[in-house]
């Protein structure tokens, strides 16, 4: 009889190891998509025990490379989400079986049952964007409570003048013609106040003393002489603004936490952390195209300062990088001279190149190699995911900008201000596969052109491409195993 019983239970055991070898090693997104089912029900995270402790995923470009949804397919792997900087100036949009959705403040892990999300103290947040957030999520199927989602108490707040100075500035910029192209939503100047010291933080709003008022009535009255006189705009109320405090201590109270010391218990635990960056390295403030950049640091070494953990080091950045290049708002973007309007016309279609946070039609050019290697150096990238592929099915011939012609002579070296304006692209063209591959699940499937094209970009750039996305569907990823 027991003897019968450990027959069982060896065989069953077989069994599980076996599905468990086998779920890890199917190269297969898709085919392995339906599996997850049962292997999630078998093992609490597959394949967790392969993963990367601190693992940041960041934009190699000028962003909009679909950084959300490499989130939104990796962090199956990972018990917490922390986005580290930027605003509701973001806009990721997922496309997963839950249905569609665009993400501004929140990380893309909230759509993943189970993972814990956290905003850390490097963003800036809007709490009345937030709360719009939440609350259309919340109609779309999505659970947001105090369990998965965690906001840094150290985060600045975004205040209703910030957002009217960015509108206000750049109206006023505008009428020479030389405006910033800001989203309007007040992140430069949420930014400026930080550094400043003449803002809230998130953890202020929950603890509304005597104190915080004072600091409130200070920067109320220093922001009420540029609104009054240098914009001629209407003044900010103190009572009014300190009623807005209060109003939104009150929505975020079982929100706002130290979520520094829930990230350090939660490393100390084997937890799993997947930082998720906004924009894109030439969007970078120290390394990016400035005055043409955001106003925070974006690259993944920054991750852990801006989620919570300055004492901890990454242990894996991912850099997503687009199969062509695109770029919102003004500023320096040499790929765009290398095609006509005609063909950026195409390109956009092609690509859907409308922006998620504002719906402004993107600057288009073809895949740009000295400011994708730059970018890829930017953030450190151990590996790469090439995304949108499946847009380019339609040229005869895909230009790739290969090098810049910088005061006549041709470098490979992304350079900065007058120079990097006055850059000319070099182009070289590839050939082109014409053919729809957005069914294609395996690096085995794809035409030769397609997989020329990757490779060239891999040896060119000179980082290990390891995700090739295909379609904006959670599945439409190749995991490239072959050469
Ligand atoms: P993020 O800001 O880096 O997260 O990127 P966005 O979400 O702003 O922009 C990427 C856009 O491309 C989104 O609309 C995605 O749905 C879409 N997308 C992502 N990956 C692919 C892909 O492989 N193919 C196609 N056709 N679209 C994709
Ligand atoms: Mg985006």
């Amino acid at each position: 009889m027991r003897r019968k019983k450990l027959l069982t239970f060896a065989f069953w055991g077989g069994i599980l190891i076996c599905v468990k070898k086998g779920m890890q090693r199917l190269p297969d997104l898709t085919i392995r998509q339906p599996l997850y089912f049962f292997s999630d029900i078998l093992y609490s995270k597959r394949g967790k025990g392969e993963t990367d402790m601190l693992t940041a995923i960041t934009g190699v470009n000028w962003g909009d490379e679909g950084k959300g949804r490499m989130v939104d397919l990796l962090s199956r792997d990972y018990d917490i989400v922390a986005r580290y900087q930027g605003g509701n100036n973001a806009g990721h949009t997922v496309k997963n079986e839950r249905g569609k959705f665009i993400l501004n403040l929140l990380p893309s892990g909230i759509l993943r049952p189970g993972v814990v999300c956290v905003m850390g103290g490097g963003m800036v947040i809007d709490p009345a964007h937030l709360e719009k957030e939440i609350a259309a999520l919340r109609e779309q199927g999505i659970q947001i409570s105090p369990e998965n989602l965690k906001i840094s108490d150290r985060a600045t707040v975004c205040m209703p003048w910030h957002v009217a100075e960015d509108g206000l500035e750049e109206d006023r910029l505008s009428a020479s013609g030389s405006q910033f192209g800001s989203t309007r939503r007040g992140i430069a100047y949420a930014y400026g106040d930080k550094y400043m010291k003449k803002t809230l933080r998130m953890g202020d709003l929950v603890h509304l003393d005597e104190g915080r008022k004072r600091h409130l009535a200070t920067i109320v009255e220093w922001k009420n002489l540029t609104l009054e006189r240098v914009y001629g705009a209407k003044p900010i109320d103190l009572e009014e603004a300190w009623a807005w405090c209060k109003k939104y201590g009150e929505v975020f109270r079982d929100y706002v936490c130290d979520t520094g010391a829930y990230l350090a218990e939660a490393d100390d635990a084997g937890k799993k952390i997947l930082f998720e960056a906004q924009l894109g390295a030439l969007r970078d403030i120290d390394f990016g195209i400035y005055p043409y950049t955001s106003s925070s640091n974006v690259i993944g070494a920054y991750a852990p300062i801006g989620a919570g953990l300055p004492g901890h080091k990454l242990d894996k950045s991912i850099g997503i990088m687009k199969a062509y290049s695109s770029c919102v708002g003004e500023g320096p973007f040499t790929a765009e001279l290398a095609m006509t309007e005609e063909e950026k016309h195409l390109l956009r279609e092609a690509g859907h190149e409308y922006g998620a946070a504002t719906g402004r039609p993107r600057r288009v050019g073809p895949f740009d190699v000295v400011a994708s290697r730059y970018g890829a150096n930017c953030q450190g990238a151990d590996e790469l995911a090439l995304t949108l592929l499946d847009v380019l099915d339609y040229m005869d011939q895909v230009p790739v900008v290969e090098k810049y012609l910088v005061d006549g002579k041709e470098t490979g070296r992304f350079p900065m201000g007058t120079q990097l304006d006055n850059a000319k692209p070099v182009v070289r063209t590839l050939p082109g596969w014409r053919c729809d591959i957005s069914g294609c699940r395996r690096w085995a499937e794809l035409p030769q052109a397609a997989k020329d094209y990757v490779r060239y970009i891999e040896k060119a750039v000179g980082r290990p491409i390891r995700y090739i996305s295909v379609g904006p569907d959670r599945d439409a990823c190749i995991l490239k195993d072959g050469d």
